[in-house]
């Protein structure tokens, strides 16, 4: 079957003939791959800054977000049954046993960093026709979903942010028991802001609102653009950054409670930092290249994370149950804005033209591949 396969060592990326897994284990699942998400990832991967292939290949099957199909099951498999829908976890746990968070399933949290990422970091990728997975790394899918759910995965990394956002939120006295999850402050109402207006930034603005925020969305696509027309319709205010300075924005939106940052470009996610409102909370989704040291006004911020009660803190990957309440709340999403999450995906793609997609990176919000085909 064809895959497609990045090679480090001789910087090629190729779409390759693989052998097709068969079920030999009884909790083996063998998953028909549907649809596979292509993000910033996939691209630094095949640019050769990322990824590392498993220990026994020369290279690494690309593709980690993933809605597949099951067609066939080991016999100890009772979770699933052929013909459900799947979402695979990217990450699966390391092998220490010291390693407490991978021992509880919770790899996202791992702390020897010997744990592998499918697609990633040396295990093979979903950019191929069949997969074999444990079912304990399989999420099912309702059937309604089927057109959506290849977004389940950059929505995972929201869901783990907003679990913490509720731990967090229980710190203030006014916080209530019966309006959990709900946010809410003694006076006026709780605002966020999204950075960001590609895949992650939307659900994770789509996110916010269903939890109640008024949620704001700042980028640099044009107020015309399909990203801030999406925003506009999943009921956020769309912030052009063309139209708008970064040091304009609290004005603009006067106080800010939670901030989700998904460019990982840093000069942002800091110079929004200082926009952060009293008790304030930044969320970093985004990985930043290395580069030159970027200079940061880090007296002002320091200032006011310790007057302001303001918190920081990174978020990667997510666990089982995030995988669940993503599922959940791409239905809420269809139900609330149909047309918001069909529109993100901008086309779907036969996988020889991969390679294309990667290198042209061609206009658009979330370009699908579709391996079975
Ligand atoms: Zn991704
Ligand atoms: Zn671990």
């Amino acid at each position: 079957m064809q895959a497609v396969g990045v090679f480090p060592n001789k910087r090629s990326v190729e779409i390759i003939d693989v052998p097709e897994d068969r079920v030999e284990n009884d909790r083996d699942v063998k998953v028909r791959i549907l649809d596979v998400g292509v993000c910033g990832t996939d691209r630094e991967i095949t640019s050769f800054e990322y990824g590392t292939p498993p220990r026994d290949s020369e290279f690494l099957i690309i593709g980690h977000e993933a809605l597949g199909e099951v067609v066939e099951i080991g016999t100890a498999v009772s979770e699933f049954q052929p013909g459900d829908l799947v979402v695979p976890l990217v990450r699966h746990p390391c092998p220490h046993t010291w390693c407490g968070p991978c021992r509880m399933n919770r790899s996202d949290f791992c702390l020897s960093g010997d744990f592998i990422e499918r697609g990633i970091k040396e295990e093979h990728g979903f950019m191929r026709r069949y997969v074999i997975e444990k079912p304990e790394f399989l999420v099912k899918v309702p059937p309604e979903l089927r057109e959506v759910a290849v977004l389940t995965e950059p929505l995972t990394i929201a869901e783990k942010a907003f679990g913490q956002v509720r731990q967090i939120l229980e710190r203030l006295p006014w916080f209530p028991e019966a309006e959990r999850p709900q946010p809410l402050k003694v006076k006026g109402d709780s605002r966020a802001l999204v950075a960001g207006a590609g895949p992650m930034g939307l659900l994770g603005a789509m996110r916010l609102k269903v939890a109640g925020y008024k949620t704001f969305v700042y980028s640099l696509e044009p107020p015309e653009s399909i990203n801030a027309r999406l925003a506009v319709e999943a009921e956020c205010e769309y912030i052009s950054a063309q139209t708008c300075e970064l040091i304009t924005l609290e004005r603009r939106i006067e106080h800010i409670d939670l901030v989700y940052e998904a460019t990982g470009v840093s000069k942002i996610a800091f110079g929004l930092m200082k926009h952060l409102g009293d008790n304030g909370i930044l969320i970093l989704t985004g990985v930043p290249a290395l580069g030159k040291p970027v200079p940061t006004d880090v007296d002002h911020i320091m200032r006011n994370l310790v007057l302001r009660n303001q918190l920081v803190f990174g978020t990667v990957n997510a666990g089982h149950a995030d995988h669940l309440k993503a599922i959940e709340s791409l239905g809420v999403f269809r139900q609330r804005w149909p047309r918001v999450l069909p529109s993100m995906i901008t086309g779907r793609y036969p996988i020889d033209s991969v390679i294309d997609i990667l290198r042209r990176k061609p206009a658009g919000i979330k370009h699908v591949v579709r391996p079975a085909e």
